[in-house]
């Protein structure tokens, strides 16, 4: 039933137009209003989030980019991120509920950003637009938990026209063997990952 499903479409479209009306008649300052369609991925909450940790903190922030303790969750997702010194190291976490952690496992979690450091540089090889694509999968789909970027710059594929990243080129035949599956597990880490780190949130 077609009308159903237009009819009330229509009605809040207008009803949104009209607001809008309201609202910049009433505004004569005729303020900038952001837009309700900015960008999904949490990029400019992240972006003013860093930017509250000092100068001197911003690139090993930036060089780390994910959490130790949460390794899905970009550092500035969950607000400016915390910093801790662990062996005389600096060691940024997402969130203060990660500090504990942090310090009960304070060898761990040097050798996770050491880690993360990596994968940081090795995904920032790819090309630029390639390099979110590979953030929303972060994990090999063949090498289960093998992180991309933790074996060098990520390998890209096509399959069935969606772009899949793998840790290695060693993955690639295993890949290609059943699309299916791995276009199945691509999906199921992605899923994951956006439950550990909801976007925007
Ligand atoms: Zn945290
Ligand atoms: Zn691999």
């Amino acid at each position: 039933m077609p009308a159903n499903r237009w009819f009330p479409v229509s009605l809040i479209a207008s009803a949104l137009m009209l607001a809008s009306f309201t609202a910049a008649f009433s505004d004569d300052t005729a303020k900038p209003v952001p837009s309700p369609k900015t960008d999904k991925s949490g990029e400019p909450k992240i972006k003013a989030a860093l930017a509250k940790l000092s100068l001197a903190d911003r690139p090993a922030a930036a060089a780390q980019r994910y959490c130790p303790i949460m390794d899905t969750v970009r550092l500035g997702a969950m607000g400016t991120p915390v910093k801790v010194v662990i062996d005389g190291k600096p060691v940024f976490l997402c969130c203060s509920g990660c500090q504990d952690e942090a310090a009960e496992h304070g060898k761990e979690t040097l050798a996770k950003i050491e880690k993360l450091k990596k994968a940081t540089a090795a995904i920032a090889k790819l090309p630029v637009t390639d390099q979110p694509l590979a953030e929303t999968q972060l994990f090999c789909p063949i090498d289960e938990g093998s992180r991309l970027g933790s074996m060098g710059t990520p390998v890209k594929l096509m399959l069935e026209g969606k772009p899949v990243f793998l840790c290695c080129k060693g993955c690639e035949d295993a890949a290609r063997e059943n699309t299916k599956t791995t276009l199945a597990k691509v999906e199921e880490i992605k899923k994951e990952n956006a439950k550990a780190a909801p976007p925007g949130e």
